[in-house]
């Protein structure tokens, strides 16, 4: 069946542990699903590599790609630009592929707007203590960020029902395979299926004729 693919919107908490559940969804189902990568005006961290984790812009140049509408969607986080460039995106659902945007909850509600067939996730860890800790852990943010980012979860916390699934992130494989079968049981639903349908009908008409 030749069928675009859809775009799946992952959000959660800085810290929910989201980067690596999606890394191993991909790991799994290379076939299946494509990762978008954003452009950030934030500094790489260490380990980060251009066009891997990120496309790192200058703010000149992040506002040129939002005037020349290269952006799907973008937002402001604690004080930095992040955004989704937009060819890459379609050029994989054409192909077939679902295509995952990992971004928070402003750029999802955007999203959410301009496309309502997308899927929204919002993954959680199982307890906010268990956030903070892997927040500190991590060990590449500043006690000042570190605290930010926790205000901004409080504040994230505010939007999660907006969202059409929430993940519990307790155990990584379970947690990957749950995802997994929500996104293929999306696939399924009626609304995604028309051309099938249409099919399925004709031939039943042309057989009710024979
Ligand atoms: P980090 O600095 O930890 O890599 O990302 C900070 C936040 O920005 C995370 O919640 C991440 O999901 C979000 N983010 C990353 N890329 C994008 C994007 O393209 N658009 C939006 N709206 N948010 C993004």
């Amino acid at each position: 069946m030749n069928k675009k693919g859809i775009l799946i919107v992952v959000s959660g908490f800085s810290g929910a542990g989201k980067g690596t559940l999606i890394k191993e969804l991909l790991r799994r189902y290379p076939k299946k699903y494509a990762l978008s990568v954003s452009a950030t005006t934030r500094k790489p961290r260490e380990g980060e590599q251009e066009g891997r984790e990120y496309f790192f812009k200058t703010q000149e140049e992040f506002e040129k790609m939002i005037a020349k509408e290269e952006l799907i969607e973008y937002a402001g986080y604690v004080n930095h630009y992040y955004g989704t460039p937009r060819a890459y995106v379609e050029q994989k659902l054409e192909e077939g592929k679902d295509v995952i945007l990992e971004i928070e909850i402003q750029g999802a509600m955007h999203v959410r707007e301009k496309f309502p067939d997308a899927v929204l996730l919002f993954v959680t860890p199982p307890t906010a203590s268990e956030l903070q800790r892997r927040l500190v852990d991590r060990g590449t943010e500043t006690p000042e960020v570190i605290a930010s980012r926790l205000q901004r979860a409080a504040e994230e916390a505010e939007g999660m029902a907006q969202y059409d699934y929430l993940v519990v992130n307790d155990q990584l494989e379970a947690c990957v395979e749950e995802m997994h079968h929500i996104l293929q049981g999306e696939h399924r639903k009626s609304f995604r299926n028309h051309r099938f349908m249409e099919k399925v009908k004709e031939e039943l008409q042309q057989l009710k004729g024979e």
